[in-house]
């Protein structure tokens, strides 16, 4: 294993958001490359604190990009080291290729369902699924990354210094930007359900080539969200009126204001939507990724 942070060779930012800076960084000894996180310990401790316990439970799925070590990295940072996802975010593919066919998408959706099965089976609740926090690589694997929104469910019930806000706002359910419903938003069942309805926000961007719960084009403010989704009326519906049937269902299942009726990870994960291609080739569907 990796025994300390010098055994590493920092090559480039591939990386910035709010949780902190990500590197990629070659293992002097092996040259094996791998991801560094670093984020800003001593900012906020207990998020910090919470990503890394996550990031230690959730080791062994295909489904979750893997985390081989965490360090102390010295003038009060924390630094996770990962394994490097060579192709980048869904995010980064959105902004080169716009669009995305049905099979790549039902072979995305397939990858982030079985990782919301793993992680929900240990208690974990992503919160913050969304194009940028899902990665790739050249074999066509998608792996849910980034805990830094995330919570136990046993352990935080009622929590309220996990704050309800953690996490982007556009990709949140409705049930959770409601201030009054919000201890549904963080039950077991309430809270697992959010990562579906965000994962149908991302399949449905991946289908139409822009943030789809608004118009293409308008500017997405807190208003406009809010709206868009708590009380939209079916916007998204029509986005993807020329999709198939199956497709179309997907997204209706995963966009189920009522979080009580919305479709949960293991009705999803048998939808005919993730069985209608022929899933026999090697890359899952995923081969227009990379
Ligand atoms: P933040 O909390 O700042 O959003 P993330 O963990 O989401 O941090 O990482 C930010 C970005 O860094 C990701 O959107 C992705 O582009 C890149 N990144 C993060 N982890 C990896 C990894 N393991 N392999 C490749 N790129 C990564
Ligand atoms: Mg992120």
């Amino acid at each position: 294993g990796i025994g300390v942070l010098s055994d590493l060779k920092k090559l480039s930012v591939i990386g910035r958001g709010n949780g902190g800076t990500v590197y990629k960084v070659s293992h002097k000894q092996t040259s094996v490359i791998y991801a560094l996180k670093v984020v800003r310990f001593l900012e906020d401790m207990g998020s910090a604190m919470r990503e890394a316990e996550i990031l230690q439970r959730v080791d062994s799925s295909e489904y979750v990009v893997r985390c081989v070590g965490v360090f102390d990295g010295g003038v009060g940072d924390l630094c996770f080291l990962m394994e490097y996802m060579d192709v980048g975010s869904l995010h980064d593919i959105l902004c080169k290729k716009k669009r995305l066919s049905e099979q790549a998408i039902s072979g995305i959706a397939r990858s982030v369902l079985r990782g919301l099965q793993y992680l929900h089976g240990l208690e974990v609740i992503h919160g913050d699924i969304k194009p940028s926090n899902l990665l790739v690589n050249t074999r066509g694997e998608v792996k849910i990354a980034d805990f830094g929104a995330s919570w136990l469910v046993s352990s935080t019930c009622g929590d309220r210094s996990v704050d309800a806000c953690k996490g982007t706002c556009a990709y949140m359910s409705p049930e959770r930007m409601d201030p009054e419903r919000w201890d549904v938003g963080r039950r077991c069942d309430g809270a697992a359900a959010g990562d579906v309805w965000s994962l149908g926000v991302v399949v449905m961007e991946c289908y139409v080539g822009h943030f789809p719960l608004v118009g293409p084009g308008e500017k997405i403010d807190w208003v406009t969200l809010m709206c868009a989704i708590c009380f939209g009326e079916n916007v998204e519906m029509s986005a993807v009126k020329m999709a198939s049937p199956e497709f179309e269902s997907f997204c209706g299942r995963c966009l189920e204001r009522d979080w009580r009726k919305r479709g949960s990870v293991e009705e999803l994960l048998l939808h005919p939507f993730l069985h209608k291609f022929d899933m026999t080739s090697t890359n899952n569907g995923v081969e227009d990724l990379v």
